[in-house]
């Protein structure tokens, strides 16, 4: 399946960090945005044997591996099969708000509750 992991959130001295941990993870890139040393690439497209739910534990694994924990590893509500980085610490900043339960995320506390509610019922 192709996959996009969008990295825009993460500050440029952690790119090359959390790149090197992605290309850890078995998969092919198929096209990213030109390379260069002044701006980094930030929107990936991966080829990845597995479903989206496996890709995104691959990911979360290899940065506690690599000892990378103030990021978060989240499916994007709003774009179909896309991952997105966050940094813990700016996410009141950025006002997003996560379900406890599944890591979607949300621009209200409203919305998470809303959404967390359907949890209960399965
Ligand atoms: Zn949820």
């Amino acid at each position: 399946m192709r996959f996009y992991l969008d990295l825009s959130f993460v500050s440029g001295q952690h790119i090359n960090e959390i790149l090197n941990v992605i290309n850890l993870i078995s998969h092919s890139p198929i096209n990213s945005q030109e390379i260069s040393p002044e701006v980094p690439p930030l929107y990936f497209e991966f080829e990845f044997s597995g479903s989206i739910i496996e890709f995104e534990n691959a990911l979360r694994l290899s940065l506690e591996r690599n000892s990378i924990t103030e990021y978060k590893v989240t499916q994007d509500s709003q774009k179909e099969n896309t991952l997105t980085l966050l940094k813990s610490g700016d996410l009141g900043q950025l006002g997003i708000y996560f379900c406890d339960f599944c890591g979607a995320f949300f621009n209200s506390e409203e919305g998470k509750y809303i959404h967390e509610r359907a949890h209960y019922f399965f």
